[in-house]
């Protein structure tokens, strides 16, 4: 964009310095030579009007008067002027007045001149050159367009390696089995193993997703395509769908390697949902994507990577078996995680020794990776500014600031402690309820790391899958979903606008077990409200009531009901449960995520 608009600049200029030149040339009043014959000249030698001759060559230059340009005449091939002169009838007296300069032939006087002159035309074929480079180039471009962009990183010099990608073990662990596959395709394939073709990594931005990628390719030392999804958009109709050809065909020539599609949100997107109509250059790229991925046999040993940070709105299309199958997913660090990365980091820079990072690491709960760094490198800057030999704590206490300042959806990361301990205890309230509630499902993983939207969560998983729900699950459900805030109202005696999704969670819910599932006993099985399902949108939109006011009335108190008996039992749970309670929260404010065995352990010791 800005190259362009340089260039462009540069050549409105040529085009005004030419024209400039060129107005100059032709306006110039009495610039332009005056010619005279040879019979003039020798009158006006007899006259005695001219001062000076200056022979150049073929050309002759009379100099009449000093401030005026000269006259020029040409004299006959081979005859010396003096000689045509007097033929012409002067004398050598009169010849002898007229001082005579002869000029080397070729080194012309009037050299500038001749370059004014020549300036336009220089300058116009000039501007043609540059103008006809130009069109050529960007034809080049466009026959060239449909070959892929991709830049080849040859498996011989791998520059990343998972040592490079600190802190996430478990995305390691599920593509050490890729790994290890690109390493040693032909082993899997006599056992008949069906590899896995597409992974996809998920994460926030700045989560080390293509670091990831890269890390795969340099442990297995093979070669490393790569495209981003936002290169398709801005490419001409059709060119897109050619360029995915062309990538995985140059692929698969050296196979086994890693084709990386960046930012896959860009061409992925869910299909046929656009109100507006869909746009068919992405869809024609993302249906070739799709057919080259089917295409794909056994003994193709490429594996694709893909990155996006919103797998919610991909194409269910992208994610069948056998293609993007594999989900990776790569989250915010927590406190360990941060210390890793930052010790990656500060890898030959020189520290202060009062350095701790343990301290940085616990100061900045929803840095990602990338965030990381940059503190890292903003305190090595500021030390250099002062002139300082290593990095201190005191920079990189600041440039902590200064990042988790930085932007306004920034500003929430950097959480005050009093803020940290609310969560830790709203996730607590969720976690031990849930662990007391005989029909909730299983604790796998509470954390206080922010994400996206919510501060920290509680992470349940069924032991089975739920084909049908039994009214104590609901029951449970609410319950768990209010003992975030309940926490905090026994804990803080106040309460926060961080349970405002809980609320709403447990709201639809207790109201959908009174209107769908007929799960209430004072309104029986009945179903209240038509739901309609706008199906181009594939979303509920709008609910119809087919019922009157007073049945509202009785919704509305069924409902409240449900709710109120769930805040009673719920409130009970948690202050005879205490001491679980504050055991929980301060294991999450010192280690900030727990997976299930860690829970289970605090809550079996307290
Ligand atoms: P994403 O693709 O998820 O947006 P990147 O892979 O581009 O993130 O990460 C940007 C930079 O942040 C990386 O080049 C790396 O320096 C740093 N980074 C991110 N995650 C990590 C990590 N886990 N370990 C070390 N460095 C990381
Ligand atoms: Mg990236
Ligand atoms: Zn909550």
């Amino acid at each position: 964009m800005n190259a362009n608009w340089s260039r462009n600049a540069f050549v409105y200029l040529l085009i005004l310095v030419a024209g400039a030149a060129l107005f100059l040339n032709i306006y110039r009043p009495d610039q332009s030579p005056q010619q005279i014959s040879l019979s003039q000249l020798a009158d006006a030698i007899r006259k005695g009007t001219v001062q000076s001759i200056r022979v150049n060559g073929p050309e002759i230059q009379v100099i009449v008067d000093e401030n005026q340009p000269p006259l020029i005449t040409r004299r006959e091939a081979n005859v010396p002027l003096t000689e045509t002169l007097v033929g012409l009838g002067v004398t050598p007296q009169q010849m002898a007045r007229v001082r005579l300069h002869y000029e080397a032939p070729g080194n012309s006087g009037n050299w500038f001149a001749l370059l004014l002159n020549l300036l336009p035309i220089i300058f116009i074929a000039g501007l043609f050159l540059i103008l006809f480079r130009q069109s050529q180039g960007s034809n080049n471009q466009a026959l060239s367009f449909g070959k892929s962009k991709a830049r080849l990183f040859t498996g011989d010099k791998p520059t990343v390696t998972f040592a490079d990608v600190a802190g996430s073990d478990e995305a390691k662990m599920e593509l050490q089995e890729i790994v290890e596959f690109l390493k040693e395709p032909q082993k899997f394939a006599a056992l008949g193993a069906r590899i896995p073709k597409g992974v996809l990594l998920v994460g926030p931005p700045g989560t080390g997703k293509t670091l990831m990628a890269k890390a795969v390719s340099g442990e297995a030392g093979v070669p490393f395509f790569s495209i981003s999804g936002s290169e398709f958009v801005e490419m001409f109709v059709g060119v897109g769908a050619s360029r995915v050809r062309d990538l995985f065909e140059q692929a698969k020539r050296n196979s086994p390697c890693i084709i990386f599609i960046d930012e896959i949100d860009a061409v992925g997107r869910y299909r046929g949902t656009g109100l507006g109509g869909s746009h068919d250059e992405r869809e024609q790229t993302l249906n070739q994507i799709l057919v080259e991925m089917d295409g794909f046999g056994t003994d193709t040993n490429v594996i694709l990577i893909a990155a996006t940070n919103r797998p919610d709105i991909l194409d269910p299309a992208l994610l069948r078996p056998g293609r993007f199958d594999r989900r990776v997913t790569m989250d915010r660090p927590d406190v360990n995680g941060r210390m890793e990365i930052l010790k990656v980091h500060v890898r030959g820079k020189p520290l202060a020794p009062d350095v701790d990072l343990e301290v940085i690491a616990r100061q900045t709960p929803g840095f990602a990776g990338a965030d990381l760094e940059n503190v890292v490198n903003e305190a090595a800057i500021y030390a250099a500014r002062r002139n300082k030999r290593m990095i201190g704590m005191a920079e990189l206490q600041e440039a902590v600031e200064r990042i988790g300042l930085g932007g306004p959806e920034r500003r929430s990361r950097l959480m005050s402690e009093r803020e940290r301990r609310v969560v830790a205890y709203h996730e607590a309230g969720h976690a031990l309820v849930a662990r007391l509630c005989e029909h909730a499902d299983p604790i796998q993983k509470i954390t206080i790391v922010p994400r996206s939207s919510a501060a920290g969560y509680v992470w349940q998983i069924s032991e089975h899958d739920r084909v049908l729900n039994n009214r104590s699950y609901f029951h449970d459900r609410i319950a768990t979903a209010l003992g975030g805030r309940v926490a905090e109202e026994i804990v803080f005696g106040e309460i926060t606008t961080g349970a405002s999704g809980d609320i709403q969670m447990l709201t639809s819910m207790a109201r959908a077990m009174v209107t769908k599932y007929g799960m209430s006993e004072a309104m029986g099985p009945l179903q209240f409200g038509q739901q309609d399902e706008l199906v181009f949108l594939g979303r509920e939109l709008a609910e119809q009531r087919n019922y009157s006011e007073e049945v509202a009335e009785l919704i509305d108190a069924e409902v409240r009901r449900i709710v109120d008996e769930a805040y009673t039992r719920v409130r009970a749970m948690i202050s005879s449960n205490l001491d679980k309670l504050h055991a929980i929260a301060h294991a999450l404010l010192d280690r900030e995520t727990l997976n299930n065995e860690e829970f289970e352990a605090v809550f079996q010791a307290a």
